[in-house]
């Protein structure tokens, strides 16, 4: 069959643009090139829903931020993934530059901004040091799973008709009488329009397609995670510089804190964490906060900025009008993402039909878990089982991990790793020496002769 649209890239951006597609009632098919969805970008950022008062008034950034904030509270609904408005703080003593962010997100359209005095930061935060006197309070701030909410919008496409291929390595692009021919070593999909939303693969897919390509630079953020806590309730950032939005504290929307992250501008994309990285946000931290419950450190993690410039790039090829080009998706493209997608679906590609409406009903959770596998996150067979057979089935032990948070508590999967890889191999008819961890290499078993 000939597609209508073939969106290139899974991450959030994607998994966005390919629901709207579905919803246009058109025919999709969503390629990606690792083995599931959201492992670019997407898996490793804050979770954040920014407010939008960060971007200068006027850029893509601000006007997309702003709407996509308001239109995630419906879609997370529709979703039926969790999403909560905590809020945030820009915290520190110069009132000036505190008056001037606030100003410029009015500017932008933010709702519900205020500067308070430390009897309200005390409230809200009874661990922030005592000598940090105000802060810029973002009342629609929110967070959210970053995955989940790029899984949940792929699967809704796919069991509203649409179609995905994961482990896609395309070898060429070419275009014939206006379709055109997506080739992998043993596959072609065909499709009228594409879209590239390839994230760091960006100009690679461009090349192929004949069309623009972008400086693409990449800025390099760590993180430490803790196990879940109250340390803090709402976001918590220092006043922004040139190297972005700082160091922050933050809860995840499943109760971690994440502190982090680093701002390192990388030739290579490389997700390395580091002692300098790590050593920066406990320095940081630490000058910050009181009673850091440090001792519930569990992880460490990097995720990858790709900018191509200030802004976001959001247009059609100027080489191919059938052609939309999505590159330099940095923050705040996780709150950007169901605004992008309105965009290039109804404006650039102009779909103007109504939605057609997509409810999705969580097709992991169940009330008989079966035997609990993950002892940290209690996390049953049977859920396992669920997240294996999904509409976008999990085959890796990262792709259950993010469905169902099995190997995402305090042992890290220490327990229950092994039982997680024997649930695949069962269940998928694989042995158990070809189950992966993540990417396609990633071989968790000894796979050598003797
Ligand atoms: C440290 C950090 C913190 C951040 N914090 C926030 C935040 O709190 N809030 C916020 O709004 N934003 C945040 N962001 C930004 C946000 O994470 C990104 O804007 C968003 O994830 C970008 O999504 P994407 O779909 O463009 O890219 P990706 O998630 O990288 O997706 C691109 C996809 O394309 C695939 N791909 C690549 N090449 C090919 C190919 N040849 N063929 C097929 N597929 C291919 C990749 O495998 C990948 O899955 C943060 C980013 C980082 C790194």
């Amino acid at each position: 069959m000939t597609y209508d649209y073939a969106v290139i890239g899974g991450g959030i951006i994607g998994t966005a643009i390919f629901n709207k597609i579905i919803r246009k009632n058109k025919s999709c098919i969503l390629i990606e090139r690792e083995l599931d969805i959201a492992t670019g970008a997407t898996k490793a950022n804050s979770g954040l829903v920014h407010a939008g008062f960060d971007a200068e008034t006027g850029s893509l950034k601000a006007k997309f931020n702003v709407r996509g904030n308001y239109l995630i509270e419906e879609l997370a609904k529709e979703l039926n993934i969790p999403f909560k408005r905590t809020g945030a703080l820009v915290v520190g003593n110069d009132l000036e530059k505190l008056n001037n962010l606030k100003t410029r997100g009015e500017n932008n359209g933010v709702k519900e901004l205020e500067i308070i005095n430390r009897d309200k930061l005390k409230e809200l935060v009874p661990n922030l040091k005592e000598d940090i006197k105000y802060a810029l309070y973002a009342k629609t701030a929110g967070v959210i799973s970053p995955y989940i909410f790029a899984i949940a919008l792929a699967e809704e496409g796919v069991i509203n008709g649409g179609d995905f291929k994961l482990g896609f390595e395309i070898t060429n692009i070419e275009e014939e009488k206006n379709i055109f021919k997506i080739y992998s070593k043993d596959n072609i999909i065909e499709a009228k329009k594409v879209i590239n939303c390839a994230g760091a693969g960006f100009n690679e897919i461009s090349k192929f397609l004949k069309v623009e390509e972008y400086p693409i630079k990449f800025r390099r953020g760590e993180y430490i995670v803790l196990d879940k806590s109250e340390f803090v309730k709402l976001s918590i950032f220092p006043l922004p510089t040139n190297l972005g939005k700082g160091i922050l504290a933050t809860p995840t929307i499943d109760g971690n804190i994440l502190l982090g992250p680093t701002a390192e501008d990388i030739e290579d994309y490389n997700t390395e964490t580091t002692t300098e990285g790590i050593d920066k946000i406990l320095g940081y931290i630490n000058s910050t906060f009181d009673n850091v419950p440090l001792n519930k450190t569990i992880r460490q993690f990097s995720g990858i900025r790709v900018s191509c410039g200030e802004d976001f790039v959001v247009e059609k090829s100027k080489k191919n009008q059938n052609v939309v080009l999505v590159a330099g998706i940095n923050s705040p493209g996780l709150s950007s993402a169901p605004a992008i997608a309105e965009f290039v679906v109804e404006e650039l590609f102009e779909e103007k039909a109504q939605d057609k409406i997509m409810k999705r009903r969580s097709p992991y959770f169940t009330e008989n878990a079966g035997k609990i596998i993950c002892r940290c996150e209690k996390i049953g067979e049977n859920e396992i089982i669920n997240a294996i057979n999904a509409p976008i089935p999990a085959i890796t032990v990262d792709a259950i991990k993010r469905r169902v948070r099995a190997g995402m508590g305090r042992c890290q999967g220490g327990q229950c790793m092994l039982e997680v890889c024997k649930l695949i191999a069962r269940n998928k008819g694989l042995k158990l020496e070809d189950i992966k961890k993540e990417s396609k290499n990633s071989y968790i078993m000894f796979k050598g002769e003797n």
